[in-house]
């Protein structure tokens, strides 16, 4: 089980990035100051840190610059809402491994998270399979039996979602945070958009909906 800090001092943000990580099987911890993140770095045993720039205390980029000094080497991804050039190549200099700018879609930083734990030698699958369905994350191809299937990037990343979390109900809520991020008007009607298109390419009763809670992916339709 990977460990991640969490620096951000937002707390609606904080509880987006909590809920998202653990409901992908990491262990949390965050913190809302930089001298705290600094300290905990130091001290505790994380595989990644998630850091915000502006932080109270002690801002992200003396956070960083200090753990480095300090021979830490954990994966370290900012997240920031600072899109200027000079942070983020001031970032990388300062020895983060990558750079994630808010607004930003769960899915995005949770591949980024994945790639960094990855190179770090934790192995994750590239193939998901439910039934006859195959999903391939490195070459972005979707095939049921022998024949590929066409999806957009939209719905590639939903269905990845499903895959993710198969046999288990994911709220409308639940889908629009992870293929939409956080920002996203909670009233729209996307999501159910979205699940028809993947209906519709991939067969009605792959998806179930449950009344009054959201979807199910099915594995073996009947
Ligand atoms: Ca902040």
């Amino acid at each position: 089980m990977n460990r991640i800090l969490i620096a951000e001092d937002e707390p609606r943000l904080a509880a987006f990035l909590e809920k998202g990580l653990r409901s992908n099987g990491f262990v949390t911890t965050t913190v809302g100051d930089g001298a705290k993140a600094a300290m905990l770095a130091d001290d505790e045993d994380f595989d990644l840190l998630v850091l915000d720039l502006g932080l109270p205390v002690k801002d992200g980029l003396s956070v960083l610059r200090e753990l480095r000094a300090g021979g830490q080497r954990m994966p370290v991804i900012i997240l920031s809402a600072r899109d200027d050039v000079r942070d983020k190549v001031s970032g990388l200099e300062f020895g983060a491994d990558d750079y994630v700018t808010k607004p930003f879609r769960f899915e995005e930083l949770l591949a980024r998270v994945r790639v960094r734990l990855r190179s770090e030698g934790i192995a994750e699958p590239t193939v998901l399979r439910s039934g006859d369905l195959t999903l391939d994350l490195r070459t972005r191809r979707a095939s049921v039996g022998t024949s590929s299937i066409e999806l957009s990037a939209r719905e590639f990343t939903m269905l990845e979602v499903f895959m993710r979390h198969s046999d288990q109900v994911l709220s409308r809520e639940q889908l629009l945070s992870h293929v939409w991020g956080y920002d996203y008007d909670p009233g729209s009607n996307v999501v159910d958009v979205y699940v028809g298109y993947l209906r519709k390419k991939l067969g009605r009763q792959r998806i179930e909906t449950v009344r009054g809670m959201g979807y199910l992916m099915v594995a073996a339709p009947q």
